[in-house]
């Protein structure tokens, strides 16, 4: 298993480039060399080389500094959330509209599908599933900055998805070589999604509603007293939504909403997942008065304006 994950992220080098390269304005391409990924650049004074793992990733950010907040637990309480049914209905309408999208495209080569921001990567597995299940020549990969994002979704195995570390604003894709971005609850970069996505692609960009996790905006906002917590992430939040629609031409706009129960021994996880809550030294007590929470979002659909 180890090996075909490995082997399934080599097979794409021709599609990779080398992001060391890319912040020097070079588009330089990757190679397979045993079981490393190597850029082929004759400027650099130093060859770039990022070694795949035995988990089907391979790491291209690998001097990282930490990211505040973003670290194994909050990644690993996303996924134990997601494992307990939260965000369902979401990974179900982010399926079935990628699904809508790939029937529409009639191709020779694999449909290659990217989730850039994948987090614990539950959105790229469900997508890659699908695709397995149905014998749908597809490429599935999970993008993140966070190694500990790739290392907790690639826990159990790659699912068939190939995971990469990679920065956001260089990432390791050749100009319009993806079919389909995924955008989900995470920070866009619109000129690198421009120069990645082949001329017929879509993107998928889900950003928070207005209700989304409202009972941990209203405790925070209690304890506070104070009007500054107002500036809830969901108002934030919604001008991504604007942003979208100024660089897509929006196709579909479908709106979920869930009702999730958060049982006692899950309020550490809300607490560990939740930013709002990530340097609050109350935010055990803030946890333990919510007993449901609401999610809330809204999935776009567009085609990226090319001009
Ligand atoms: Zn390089
Ligand atoms: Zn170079």
């Amino acid at each position: 298993m180890a090996k075909q994950s490995i082997q399934q992220l080599l097979d794409t080098s021709p599609i990779l480039q080398c992001p060391q390269c890319a912040r020097r304005g070079e588009q330089v391409g990757l190679i397979a060399q045993g079981t490393s990924l190597v850029c082929t650049c004759a400027l650099c004074a130093k060859v770039h080389r990022f070694d795949v793992s035995s988990r089907g990733s391979v790491n291209m950010v690998p001097a990282q500094k930490p990211l505040l907040g973003y670290t194994e637990q909050f990644f690993a309480a996303r996924r134990a959330v997601i494992d307990h049914g939260w965000y369902s209905l979401l990974i179900e309408q982010v399926v079935q509209q990628v699904a809508l999208v790939m029937d529409t495209m009639h191709k020779a080569t694999p449909i290659r599908i990217a989730d850039i921001g994948c987090g614990e990567g539950s959105y790229a597995k469900a997508i890659a599933q699908y695709c397995a299940s149905r014998s749908i020549d597809a490429q599935v990969f999970g993008v993140d900055l966070a190694k500990d994002a790739i290392h907790v979704a690639t826990t159990g195995g790659s699912q068939g998805v190939r995971w990469i570390v990679a920065d956001l604003a260089a990432l390791p894709f050749a100009d319009q070589s993806i079919d389909i971005i995924v955008n989900v609850f995470s920070p866009a970069n619109y000129s690198e999604f421009k120069r990645i996505q082949t001329s017929y692609g879509v993107v998928l960009k889900v950003v928070p509603e207005i209700s989304h996790m409202v009972q941990v905006h209203r405790a925070v906002r209690q304890a506070d007293a104070e009007r500054t917590a107002e500036v809830s992430s969901a108002l934030h939040e919604r001008s991504a939504g604007d942003l979208f629609a100024q660089h897509a031409s929006v196709k579909q706009q479908l709106r979920v909403t869930q009702q999730v129960e958060v049982q006692p021994a899950m309020q550490p996880l809300l607490a560990r997942m939740t930013p709002v809550l990530f340097h609050r030294e109350d935010s055990t007590a803030l946890v333990s008065t919510i007993h449901e929470v609401t999610l809330d979002a809204m999935l776009l659909v567009g085609k990226q304006i090319l001009e």
